[in-house]
C-alpha cells in the first residue's frame, strides 16, 4: 500500500538509471593552464556577435522571453530553407530529446538505439518508463540490419546520431533512407544530427529532406558543438503533427531571452560557422595523422572529436593517459560508460592545445 511508505518513492524503473555523468572541466590542483577537450565544445568560442547580443539583452532580463522562439524559429529557417512552424527550439538538444521520449513512450514500449550510442536517449527512454534496446554496431558504426532486427511490434522510437558521439562514425543518408525505409509507419524515426555542421562528406545528410517529407521522422540540431554550449540552445525540425504534440509537453518558456538572442546572432554568423568546420577539418584530420603515427588507433570520425584506442598493456592504457594527460593540464574524455574502457575521446581544440596533446602522448608512449 502506498500509504504505509514512509516516504516519497519515484516511478518504477527511476532508481535503476545511471545518472549521465558530463565530461571534466578541470585539472589537478597546481595545474595552471587548462584545456578542456573533454565535451566537443567549439576552440574558437562563440560567435563574436553572439557574445554582444547575450550582453545586450542583460538589460531586459526582467521581461519573459517569447514563448515560442519565434525569431530564433524564423533565423534558424531561414538558415536552413526551412518552415518555421516546423521547427521546436528547446533547452539544450537533449531537451527535445528527452521530450520525444516523454510524449512518445509508456510503459511496456520499447526504443531502440546502438550500442555505443550518446547516453541521453537510454537516459529519457527509462524516465519515459520504456525498455531501453541497445543493438550491436559493426566496426564500431551503426547497423541498419540489426537496427531493423530490433523493432517488434513494441518498439515506438528508434534513436539514432549520425555523426554519433563518442565513435564519430556516421551513416551514408542511403543507409539511413534503407532504416526508413524498414521502419513501420508508428515507429519514430529521431536523427539527432549534432554534429551536421561539422561533417565533410557528400554521402552524408542530416535529415531535413526526410524530416520534411515522412510522417514519422523527426531531426534534431543543437548550437552546443558550434560555440554555444553554455546557453543551452537546440531544436527540431519534423511534421506538424509532431510539433503539435510537443508543443503541448514542453514547458512554456523552455528557451530563455539570453539564449534565443545569441541564437539568433549565431546561426546568422556565417563566418564563424565557416571558421569553426575549416578549423576542423585542418586539425582532425592532423590529429588522427599524429595519433595513427603514434601507433594508437582510431576511431574513423567525422565530428569535432576523435575517439583514440590505447595499447593493452596497464602502463599505457587509457586511464593512465588520462592521468599524464590531465596532470599537463588536458583534460580528455573517458568514456567507459560508452562501452570502452581503454579509450579516450578528444574534442579538435586550439592549435596549441592540439599539438600539445600529442607531444605528451609522444613522451608518456615511451615512458
Ligand atoms: C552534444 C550532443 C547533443 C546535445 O547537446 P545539447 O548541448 O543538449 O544541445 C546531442 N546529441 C549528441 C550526439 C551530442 O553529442
Amino acid at each position: 500500500m502506498k500509504q504505509d511508505q514512509p516516504r516519497p518513492t519515484p516511478r518504477a524503473g527511476i532508481m535503476d538509471i545511471e545518472a549521465y555523468v558530463p565530461g571534466k572541466s578541470t585539472a589537478p590542483a597546481g595545474v595552471t593552464k587548462v584545456y578542456k577537450l573533454s565535451s566537443n565544445e567549439n576552440p574558437l568560442g562563440p560567435s563574436p556577435k553572439a557574445i554582444e547580443a547575450a550582453r545586450d539583452v542583460a538589460a531586459k532580463l526582467d521581461v519573459y522571453p517569447d514563448g515560442t522562439a519565434r525569431r530564433l524559429r524564423e533565423a534558424i529557417a531561414e538558415a536552413h530553407g526551412l518552415n518555421p512552424a516546423n521547427i521546436i527550439c528547446s533547452n539544450g538538444s537533449d531537451e527535445i530529446l528527452g521530450l520525444l521520449a516523454q510524449t512518445y513512450l509508456a510503459p511496456g514500449d520499447e526504443a531502440v538505439f546502438t550500442e555505443h550510442a550518446f547516453m541521453v536517449y537510454k537516459i529519457y527512454i527509462q524516465a519515459a518508463g520504456a525498455r531501453p534496446v541497445a543493438v550491436k554496431e559493426t566496426e564500431e558504426r551503426a547497423d541498419v540490419d540489426a537496427i531493423l532486427a530490433a523493432v517488434t511490434p513494441a518498439t515506438r522510437i528508434v534513436f539514432l546520431a549520425n555523426p554519433n558521439n563518442p565513435t564519430g562514425t556516421y551513416l551514408p543518408f542511403s543507409e539511413v533512407r534503407r532504416l526508413h525505409a524498414g521502419l513501420p509507419k508508428n515507429v519514430l524515426l529521431v536523427l539527432d544530427a549534432a554534429y551536421a555542421e561539422y561533417v565533410r562528406r557528400n554521402d552524408y545528410e542530416a535529415g531535413i529532406e526526410l524530416a520534411g517529407s515522412a510522417d514519422n521522422v523527426v531531426m534534431t540540431r543543437t548550437f552546443s558543438k558550434l560555440g554555444l554550449g553554455g546557453a543551452r540552445i537546440g531544436w527540431m525540425y519534423g511534421p506538424a503533427h509532431i510539433v503539435d504534440a510537443i508543443n503541448r509537453v514542453r514547458g512554456p518558456f523552455n528557451v530563455n531571452a539570453t539564449a534565443i538572442e545569441a541564437g539568433i546572432a549565431s546561426i546568422r554568423d556565417r563566418a564563424h560557422i565557416e571558421r569553426s568546420a575549416l578549423h576542423n577539418e585542418t586539425w582532425l584530420a592532423w590529429l588522427s595523422e599524429q595519433m595513427i603515427g603514434l601507433g594508437l588507433r582510431v576511431t574513423p570520425s567525422v565530428g569535432n572529436f576523435l575517439l583514440i584506442h590505447f595499447p593493452d598493456d596497464k602502463k599505457h592504457s587509457a586511464a593512465a593517459a588520462d592521468d599524464y594527460l590531465s596532470q599537463r593540464g588536458y583534460i580528455l574524455r573517458r568514456v567507459t560508460g560508452y562501452g570502452f574502457p581503454n579509450a579516450l575521446r578528444m574534442s579538435v581544440g586550439t592549435e596549441e592545445a592540439n599539438r600539445g596533446v600529442v607531444e605528451a602522448l609522444t613522451t608518456f608512449l615511451k615512458s
